[in-house]
This record gives structure tokens, sequence and C-alpha cells, in this order.
């Protein structure tokens, strides 16, 4: 599972995230909501060190990220220490991200590359990836090839790759057209029987209702809610939680 604790970010002296603390428990799925520019992006972004943190800590399989414990205090670990740990760490973005001018197999096999897996081996989990994500045969497809729903689902089956213990999903589905977001919720909400840690960040509040395990409302860089998500959505405390929720549902 993971663990966030007291986890602060300031970007040019404003403060976005302002002590997060928030468990994830192993092979739950939580939903993370909140109004735009709260700081969710950003919490992600954290959990997986491509923003180091100003204070607080993120705690993942019992290791905490980008840092090595020495008695009392963290040290910076290594480029290649933070690379590894970031392979146990699935992330897909909005924008998929995929590099154009390489293959969907390519795409899936890059990471893996990296962290010394033979190409041989990289190439049949690509294929096999590939086909979990209803995308049997379609290695060598250029992304441009590909709907954006299919180049989701590349994004996630190259997110899975390195076999990570958690997956981050950054609003996976609010760059789809609105034909092509089930088949990709389809994808995640499968995942989310196997076992896998997630987190995901959506504006597809039935779809949290449904696969969520716990849901969380984040404005102005805290937790301000957090529950199963019908306690949330329905009976939250918080005000501006319940004002988030009317407006967008
Ligand atoms: P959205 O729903 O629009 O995606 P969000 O909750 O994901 O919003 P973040 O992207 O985490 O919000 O951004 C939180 C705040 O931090 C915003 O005000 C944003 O402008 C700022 N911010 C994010 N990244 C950076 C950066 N690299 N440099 C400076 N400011 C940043
Ligand atoms: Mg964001």
């Amino acid at each position: 599972g993971v663990r966030i604790r007291n986890l602060h970010k300031t970007y040019g002296g404003r403060e976005v995230l302002r002590g997060i603390d928030l468990d994830l428990p192993a092979g739950s799925v939580t939903a993370i909501i909140g109004p735009s520019g709260s700081g969710k992006s950003t919490l992600l972004r954290c959990i997986n060190h491509l923003e180091r943190p100003d204070a607080g800590y993120v705690e993942v399989g019992g290791e905490v990220i980008g840092y090595r414990v020495d008695g009392d205090r963290l040290r910076e670990r290594s480029p290649r220490e933070i690379a590894r740990q970031r392979a146990r760490i699935g992330m897909v973005f909005q924008q998929f991200n995929l590099f154009g001018h390489r293959t969907a197999a390519q795409n899936i096999m890059e990471g893996q590359l990296a962290a010394g897996i033979p190409s041989t081996t990289a190439r049949a989990t690509a294929t096999r990836l590939l086909a979990r994500v209803g995308l049997e045969g379609r290695d060598g497809a250029y992304p441009a090839h590909l709907s954006g729903g299919q180049q989701q689902r590349v994004a996630i089956a190259r997110a899975l790759a390195t076999d990570p213990a958690l997956i981050l999903f950054d609003e996976p589905t609010s760059a789809l057209d609105p034909e092509l977001v089930g088949e990709v919720l389809a994808v995640i909400k499968e995942l989310a029987t196997t076992g896998i840690t997630m987190a995901i960040v959506t504006h597809e509040i039935g779809f949290a209702r449904e696969v969520a395990d716990q849901l969380v409302f984040i404005d102005e860089g805290r937790v301000a809610a957090i529950g199963a998500p019908d306690e949330v959505l329905d009976h939250s405390a918080n005000d501006r939680a319940r004002a988030f929720v009317a407006a967008v549902l």
C-alpha cells in the first residue's frame, strides 16, 4: 500500500499541497476528485517523484520514494535508485503521452528496456498486454492510426509493463470523445479486480461510485473529505465537497 504523510509542495511562493495525509491500502482503488487547481495532479506527481515534495513523504510498499531513511533523516536517493522505484509505479496521463514515431509495442517496450529487461521478453510482454487491453494484434500500429480510446489503452498497457505495485491515473478519460470513454473505463475497471493498488483522478462520478473503495475530495491542497464513495458523495459534512459534487453531477 501507500502512506502519504504531511506532504507539502510550493510553486513560486504558492502553496499547492498543504499537508496531505492519505493512505491507499494495498489492492484498493482510490478515486480523487476536486476543483481545478486544487493540487490533484501535483499530488500524483509527488507520489511517483516526478515532483519533489518540499516536506513530508510518500511511502510505497514500505519504501520512502526518492529518499533513504538514515536514522531520523531522509537522504536523497541516486537517480538510478529513483528510476528503480519509479518502475514500480505506473502512470497514465490525460493526454496519453505516447511516442508518435514508435509503434504501440515499442511504446510498451520502452520502460522495460530501460529497466534492463531483454527485448524478446519485453516484446512478448507488449503483445500480451495489448491483448489484455483489447488491442490484440495491434503491436505494429502507430499512435496516429489509433483512436483516442485505443491510444489510452496502449498507455495503460505501457503503465503495466514493468509490473507495478501501484498505478496512478490522472483524468484518463478527460481528453476522449464521449463515445470512447466507456472502453477505457472498462479496462480500468477490470484492472481494479486484479489486486493492484490504484489511484485515479476523475470527474466520472458514477465510475468512482461503482469502482472506488474510497473517495477523496481535495480542496486547496488539503484532503477536505474522505470515505466510502456513497458517504462522501451523498452525506459529506464538508460544504465545499457538497457544492463540488452538486456541480459535477
Ligand atoms: P486540474 O483539475 O485543472 O487538473 P489540479 O487539481 O490537477 O487541477 P494541479 O495541476 O495540481 O491542479 O495544480 C495546482 C496548482 O499548482 C495550480 O495553481 C497550478 O497552476 C500550479 N502548478 C502546477 N504545476 C506547476 C508548476 N510546474 N509550476 C508552477 N505552478 C504549478
Ligand atoms: Mg490535474
